[in-house]
């Protein structure tokens, strides 16, 4: 029998871990850490072997094929150890590709995966499609087809996952952006993240479809190269490129097989990255002639993502937006961008590398008052301190809330936007956006 050895128990691990079981294969699944209960849970209930905290080479070295978790980099010592010995390894969404007859929609990019995906899916399933949305968010692709296969997918797909795809094939593919992110797990090239997107095209044919944003160099010059095979559609935040979907002084278009128009204002995502994300998951959707109208009321009524420029509240006529998933430059670029009122800013946690001075123009025109949160405040004073009326800096997230409470004014805002991670203070960027909205609540 064909033994499947996986790498890592987390979400896609066990997923890949019960669906090779249901295939038949002879499975084992090894875990360097410690694994979930919950997962081992899983793995108990469907009798599949596995170990945690070492990888044991006797019961892997032997694997007809591997399957690597996300997590795991090309320079793990096991996977370089199973190169060496040319075992095949590959990703989750690779070996999930290979069992699901479902039109796979896939989406990718530095930012606005999750957004765009889980738009995506509103507006397929608003159209009353067989849809599940699954990768990167939530559950995995290969636990998510375990319990059935729809018709379509839309699976968010980072680099890490795919960076083996071997022959997995999207019928759509978007790629939303690419900006300086994750740099560490590429030996510090962008040119090797660049690449793993880019991945997402690489079994296209000409029958399937790739969307991309034509305003970001980094995407149209690896478009030059790469010619990909699929037919192309792109989106522009400006009408000097009016592609597949672009936008004017107050509508987003979208022209395929007939325009579709709808004024900004009534987008339920609100910001320019976020007509970005609208007009990607729009042309998705046209792609597979969904009618205009239900594009058109799916984006004006999708309940925004958690901790995505997440509106808590009004204190005392201060507007108070949690944006903790911002963790680079990039994203909080965004935030600062679509701010309207004078801005207090909480910004900090762990630097991946961060160049601040892309935020200065925005800063100076935006931001009055910087709170700096976290261990690592020194570069973000040393930015910014001057160029806003009030820098503090705080230790922990309830003193972050209560200084802004101090110093913001009737009609500003006060901004979570931290453009770091958040393993300083906090778990999880959840737990970072939670805390800073339980703080809020309690003013
Ligand atoms: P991802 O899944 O790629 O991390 P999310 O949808 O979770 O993306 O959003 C992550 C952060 O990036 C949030 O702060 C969000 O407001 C911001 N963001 C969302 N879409 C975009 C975009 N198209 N460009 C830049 N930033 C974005």
């Amino acid at each position: 029998m064909k033994r499947v050895v996986i790498l890592g128990g987390g979400e896609s691990g066990t997923g890949a871990a019960r669906l090779a079981k249901m295939k038949g294969f002879d499975v084992f699944l090894s875990e360097s850490g410690k694994l979930k209960n919950a997962y081992k849970e899983v793995l108990t209930k469907a009798e599949i072997d596995f170990e945690e905290g070492q990888h044991s080479e006797e019961r892997i070295l032997n694997a007809s094929e591997v399957i690597k978790s996300p997590g795991i980099p090309d320079t793990a010592p096991i996977v370089q150890k199973l190169d060496q010995l040319h075992i095949p390894v590959i990703d989750e969404v690779a070996f999930a590709a290979r069992y699901s007859n479902a039109k796979l929609i896939a989406v990718t990019g530095t930012n606005g995966k999750t957004t765009t995906a889980l738009l995506t899916g509103h507006i397929l399933k608003k159209a009353g499609l067989n849809v599940k949305t699954a990768g990167n968010m939530g559950r995995s692709f290969a636990s998510a087809l375990c319990d059935g296969d729809p018709d379509y997918f839309v699976l968010e797909l980072s680099s890490f996952q795919l960076e083996r795809i071997e022959k997995a094939r999207f019928y759509i593919a978007i790629i939303l952006n690419i900006t300086p992110d994750h740099l560490d797990r590429y030996d510090y090239k962008m040119e090797r993240y660049i690449a793993a997107k880019f991945n997402i095209c690489k079994n296209q044919t000409a029958q399937d479809h790739l969307i991309y944003h034509a305003d970001d160099e980094n995407i149209t010059r690896k478009i030059q190269t790469v010619q990909p095979q699929a037919q192309l559609y792109t989106f522009s935040l400006n009408q000097q490129q009016p592609g597949a979907a672009y936008l004017t002084e107050n509508q987003l278009v979208i022209n395929i097989k007939g325009e579709l128009k709808m004024s900004i204002q009534k987008l339920a995502l609100q910001g320019k990255h976020n007509a970005a994300n609208s007009m990607a998951g729009g042309i998705a959707s046209r792609i597979l002639e969904i009618r205009k109208e239900i594009i058109r009321d799916s984006l004006a009524d999708f309940q925004n993502v958690e901790h995505r420029l997440e509106r808590v509240t009004t204190i005392c006529g201060v507007d108070y937006i949690n944006d903790s998933k911002a963790t680079n430059v990039n994203s909080t670029w965004f935030a600062l961008e679509s701010m309207e009122n004078p801005t207090t800013w909480i910004v900090g946690g762990v630097d991946k590398g961060n160049e601040y001075d892309q935020l200065l123009e925005l800063v100076r025109h935006r931001v009055k008052n910087i709170i700096a949160l976290g261990t690592d405040t020194a570069k973000i004073k040393a930015a910014f301190g001057e160029e806003v009326e009030n820098y503090h800096e705080a230790a922990d997230m309830g003193e972050a809330v209560a200084i802004a409470y101090n110093i913001t004014k009737k009609g500003e805002t006060v901004l979570l936007s931290p453009a770091c991670a958040s393993f300083d203070l906090f778990e999880s960027y959840e737990d970072r956006g939670h805390q800073f909205k339980s703080a809020v609540r309690s003013l």
